[in-house]
């Protein structure tokens, strides 16, 4: 395949294959925009059908990134890290290890953190071998995303239902790991009904317990009958499948590209589903990986988060205002926001 027309290549300025075959690791890193700030972006672990399909959600994680970066109002182009294929539990700290070493390969213009698939000692083996790994700072990254995601929700709930409250609202949660079940308690903390599904029993038999909200099977919770579909599992939920089964009024979640095709966005909005654009609404834990690499403490960090909701509104108006659906208003202000931001970002330090 080539690289330079591969329908999710943005001008990603630097595509690295790493393989280390001691360990069997085998990742790819791309940085979207390599900037004067560090690029930062999750490093992502999954058994790939093959080496296009994760090609194809690093290209796109990376690039989703400098979008997240720029709304938010930070100055970091997107990376992002894909490793190809779980490893057996004997080899586990060898794959990581090899993986801190390919971090270093950046000299430090690569920062990287968990996500799916790795856990917190994955990344505690990394930092064996890396000093470039964030890690916990003021707020973990997890917690950070879910108050961004209710802070999201409530502005979307405003923009279509008149009014943001949560008290009385059914919201259908897909997804309760480490971000998905604290938003259930934050939802639950405000009064809404929440309706949640995982594939993983423990995580479902702990949100019953702890938090007593209602259960439905995995493929089941997008047709919920809610006033928000909260995407908080993996991406590509916004489906031609999917679409014509939902009932909810909003959809906003943490998931990374909720939206399958860039035309499901479209099909959103002519079924008057308002979308909160996922790289808004999920910013939180780039909000926190922020915070721990420039010391910056927790009331920045909440600030950055009360930003988000605001954003969502800036962008749901200008979506109406040109007759786009939100995801392509929310593009096209990301890529206005890169290229103010890109003179700057070039200069030498
Ligand atoms: P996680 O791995 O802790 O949780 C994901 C959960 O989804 C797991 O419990 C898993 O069993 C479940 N799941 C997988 N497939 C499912 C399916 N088909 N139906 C229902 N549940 C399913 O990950 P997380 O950190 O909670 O992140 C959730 C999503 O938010 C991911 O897409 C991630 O990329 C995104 N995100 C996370 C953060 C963060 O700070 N953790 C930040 C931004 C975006």
């Amino acid at each position: 395949m080539n690289l330079r027309t591969h329908p999710d290549f943005d001008d990603h300025e630097e595509i690295t294959f790493f393989a280390d075959p001691a360990s069997g690791l085998k990742a790819i890193v791309a940085r979207h925009r390599v900037w004067n700030s560090p690029s930062v972006g999750g490093c992502r672990m999954r058994d790939y059908a093959g080496e296009d399909e994760a090609l194809a959600d690093v290209l796109r994680l990376s690039r989703g990134m400098t979008y997240k970066s720029v709304m938010a109002g930070l100055d970091y182009g997107g990376a992002k890290a894909v490793i190809l294929g779980v490893p057996p539990a004997e080899r586990r700290e060898a794959l990581f290890r090899a993986m801190g070493r390919a971090v270093n390969r950046f000299r430090g213009g690569f920062r990287t953190g968990v996500d799916v698939g790795l856990t917190p000692d994955d990344v505690e083996v990394m930092k064996t071998e890396t000093r470039f790994v964030a890690g916990i700072g003021a707020m973990a990254p997890a917690e950070a995303t879910a108050l961004g995601v209710q802070e999201s929700i409530k502005a979307s709930l405003s923009k279509r239902l008149g009014s943001g409250h949560l008290r009385g609202r059914r919201v259908a949660l897909q997804g309760l790991g480490k971000v998905g079940r604290r938003l259930a308690e934050l939802l639950v903390a405000d009064g809404a009904a929440v309706v949640g599904a995982d594939v993983n029993g423990e995580s479902v038999e702990q949100a019953r317990r702890d938090l007593g909200i209602e259960i439905v099977a995995p493929e089941a919770i997008h047709a919920e009958a809610a006033e928000v579909y909260s995407p908080c599992a993996l991406g590509a939920v916004i489906n031609d499948a999917s679409i014509g089964e939902l009932r909810a009024k909003v959809v906003a979640g943490s998931a990374n590209n909720q939206l399958a095709e860039a035309r499901h966005g479209a099909a959103l909005a002519e079924r008057g589903v308002l979308y909160a654009p996922d790289y808004i609404a999920n910013a939180g834990g780039l909000i926190a990986v922020a915070a721990d690499l420039e010391d910056r403490r927790e009331d920045w960090i909440w600030q950055k988060l009360r930003g988000l909701g605001p954003s969502l509104t800036r962008v749901f108006e200008r979506a109406e205002a040109l007759g786009l659906p939100t995801a392509e208003a929310a593009d096209r202000l990301a890529r206005e926001l890169i290229a103010e931001a890109e003179p700057a970002q070039r200069s030498a330090a």
